[in-house]
């Protein structure tokens, strides 16, 4: 039986899990500098919530965990979150992080069950991924790279936010990165979610122009996408490691998308533009019933909208940031 479907017949089956909203970078696209009124430590889930929650949302029909943030890893004792996660017979079990701290945290999180990470890493050069964090952490994140494949988190993803005019020309050094360590590096279009409204299209630079420029050094062979946001490919010379990229405001991939959110203070999210959320931590903090929560959750579910309007005139940036939502 399908219970988690929406008007237009999407199903969901994956879950995003941010477990706090606070970071220790401070990506300009992302964060202010002087960070955000953090999210009260009452107001947060605690991991027996979210396993709870996680239990319904399973029994639904979710069939793989991504926990994420502002940084998962600064969540105290994350792999006792992730044991417990690990026993919900779910598909996959990742984790999206910065990395900065992942080369102490990796092998307590492989042993807990955790099946794979993605790292955002957004330039190679230490002097601009200090410019584009604020922070000076670049050796930090390529030890955490580093100690992810050693502790079998595999296929380690790296994520590369591209910025027109900022890290583009970065491009075929992040492809050498793939082909030398094995890895999946996938580009990801910058999205409209960051402090101060400060974006614009001009900062975009499109998938289609960041493939057409890969394939110009290192022929490309498609691979086959399922239902994954990001266009995967492996090179033509046989290499090792795989490039992608996630086009999500040129060619959005709304119509596939089967994707739910949960957010650290318990607000379940259909997507990440949505201007309506459904608090689950009130009902289940006044003693809920599982199935009185599976209710809500099928109620919100089935009223997901049809995708964003990123680049229309009607568009309206979400109140809640990325780093508050869980990307
Ligand atoms: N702190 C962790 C990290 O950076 O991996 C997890 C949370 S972060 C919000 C998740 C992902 O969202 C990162 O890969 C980050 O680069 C991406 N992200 C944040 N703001 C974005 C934006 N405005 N457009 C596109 N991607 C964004
Ligand atoms: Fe922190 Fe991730 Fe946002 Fe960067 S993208 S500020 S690492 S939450």
């Amino acid at each position: 039986m399908t219970l988690l479907i929406d008007r237009y017949g999407r199903v969901a089956r994956d879950l995003r899990i941010s477990v706090t909203d606070r970071c220790d970078l401070r990506c300009t696209y992302c964060m202010p500098e002087d960070g955000l009124d953090w999210i009260a430590p009452d107001q947060q889930l605690s991991f027996e919530e979210i396993l709870k929650l996680s239990q319904v949302l399973v029994d639904l029909g979710i069939r793989s965990v991504r926990l994420t943030g502002g940084e998962p890893l600064m969540r105290p004792h994350l792999d006792q979150l992730v044991a417990g996660l690990s026993q919900l017979g779910l598909e996959d079990l990742s984790l999206t992080t910065n990395g900065t701290t992942l080369a102490r945290h990796a092998k307590s999180l492989a042993t807990a069950g955790l099946d794979r990470v993605n790292i955002s890493l957004d330039s190679l050069n230490a002097h601009r991924f200090a410019e584009m964090t604020r922070r000076d952490a670049l050796c930090k994140v390529l030890e955490g790279i580093t100690a992810a494949q050693e502790a079998g988190l595999t296929p380690v993803k790296v994520n590369c936010v591209m910025i027109a005019g900022t890290n583009e020309d970065e491009i075929l050094a992040f492809v050498q990165f793939a082909r030398r360590t094995d890895c999946d590096v996938r580009f990801i279009e910058n999205m409209p979610l960051g402090a101060g409204n400060t974006w614009n299209s001009q900062k975009v630079l499109s998938s289609a122009e960041i493939l057409r420029r890969i394939d110009a050094a290192y022929p490309l062979v498609g691979m086959s996408r399922g239902s994954e946001p990001a266009a995967s490919y492996s090179f033509v010379d046989g290499s090792p490691g795989r490039v992608g990229v996630i086009s999500s405001v040129t060619e959005p991939f709304c119509e596939q998308c089967d994707r739910l959110r949960l957010t650290s203070d318990g607000f379940l999210r259909t997507c990440l533009f949505a201007h309506t959320e459904t608090d689950l931590r009130t009902p289940l903090r006044a003693g809920a019933s599982p199935e009185e929560l599976a209710e809500l959750i099928c109620s919100a579910v089935a009223l997901k909208g049809p995708g964003h309007a990123i680049g229309q005139p009607e568009f309206e940036q979400p109140v809640r940031l990325m780093s508050r939502i869980g990307g």
